[in-house]
């Protein structure tokens, strides 16, 4: 068995990534606008009724802001924690089907599962996303400001994992922004540095884990060379060149394509000779 997965938009212009596995489609995150996320569905090839629902990690806008109008326009059930739907407030009344997931409970869609996991980040209850069929599984976590215990362990079961790289600290403390937004990013509720991801990749990963997706750069804040770099280094340095590493921009990436390894060469070969 095996998932895929395509992110649809990144940044705070709005974030979307759509899953496929197990007989199931889910869209984690709907920070695009109802319209645009209908058009980069279709420039996918997936029809937007064909989804099972839209999942969305927390209130903040470039993450929720087209969940309510997708849902109504489409019928898709929208998902998230209580504390997501209460800050969002979003119309209970209009929406086809709400979908309470809270930190530590897993929802299944056919034989796709998801569970929701704590993280740090200034919003009433916001989570990451454990996606598996059973067989491969892959971690979505965007926005946090800190990397919990809980959240590196549910990583290191991942076969991929899609993760927000949303700044280099020194761009972001010599930029533009007021010192009191700056201290916001920095702080353990905020977002995580191109830093804190290299020490994930570094030693973090599973022995399982193959493909590693930088998500949410900040235009202002970081570079995207800065943060492959960092990336790259760290994944060298934890002896994981094997890992495919693939930046989301704005318009987001191509689908990516996660399985389990086939056998070690020769193993049939092997066989055939007893
Ligand atoms: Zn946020
Ligand atoms: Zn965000």
């Amino acid at each position: 068995m095996s998932l895929r997965f395509r992110v649809l938009g990144s940044g705070s212009d709005g974030n979307a990534t759509l899953v496929e596995g197990g007989g199931a489609r889910v869209l984690l995150d709907s920070g695009l606008g109802p319209r645009q996320l209908a058009e980069r569905l279709q420039s996918a090839g997936v029809d937007p009724t064909a989804l099972d629902a839209v999942l969305v990690s927390h209130e903040h806008g470039d993450h929720a802001r087209g969940a309510a109008g997708f849902s109504a326009k489409w019928g898709v059930p929208i998902g998230g924690t209580e504390g997501t739907f209460a800050a969002a407030g979003l119309p209970r009344e209009k929406l086809p089907t709400l979908v309470a997931i809270e930190p530590g409970q897993v929802r299944t869609f056919a034989r796709l599962s998801v569970r929701a996991v704590p993280v740090p980040h200034d919003a009433a209850r916001p989570v990451a996303f454990i996606v598996t069929d059973g067989d491969v599984t892959l971690g979505h976590a965007t926005d946090l400001g800190h990397l919990s215990r809980g959240l590196v362990d549910a990583l290191r079961t991942c076969d991929a994992i899609l993760v927000e790289s949303n700044y280099d600290p020194a761009m972001l403390r010599d930029g533009p922004y007021p010192w009191s937004l700056k201290e916001r990013i920095l702080g353990p509720f905020g977002h995580l540095s191109n830093d804190d991801v290299a020490r994930l990749l570094e030693k973090g990963l599973g022995e399982s884990c193959r493909h590693v997706v930088l998500a949410h750069l900040s235009r202002k804040n970081n570079d995207a060379e800065l943060a492959r770099m960092a990336a790259e280094e760290a994944l060298v340095r934890g002896g994981r060149r094997a890992v495919q590493l693939t930046l989301a921009g704005v318009l987001g990436t191509d689908w990516i394509e996660v399985r389990r390894p086939g056998p070690p060469p020769g193993a049939s070969r092997q066989l055939r000779l007893f």
